[in-house]
């Protein structure tokens, strides 16, 4: 039996992929967002490809404000840069 595999989709892109291959960002139940390197976290969850056009694009476009209704810092957009 091959192992079940739960595509998750990047808010930039759209595209479907296995979640190691993206960033998971998620909001924590005071609001605040993180990236979660374990992929367990508890909160609303967000995907984003380990991809500078992608990141980019989800910059301009506040792909990722939308997605966790929550305001995304300057500190995190550091810390994705620096995890793709
Ligand atoms: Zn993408």
């Amino acid at each position: 039996m091959p192992k079940k595999v739960t595509l998750r989709m990047c808010v930039a892109c759209r595209q479907r992929k296995e979640k190691e291959e993206l960033l998971k960002v998620v909001r924590t139940l005071d609001g605040h967002l993180k990236l979660d390197k374990t992929y367990k976290s508890n909160g609303r969850g967000a995907y984003i490809c380990k991809d500078e056009k992608c990141l980019e694009k989800c910059i301009k476009t506040k792909a990722l404000n939308r997605a966790l209704e929550a305001q995304v810092t300057d500190e995190l957009i550091e810390e994705l840069k620096q995890n793709l």
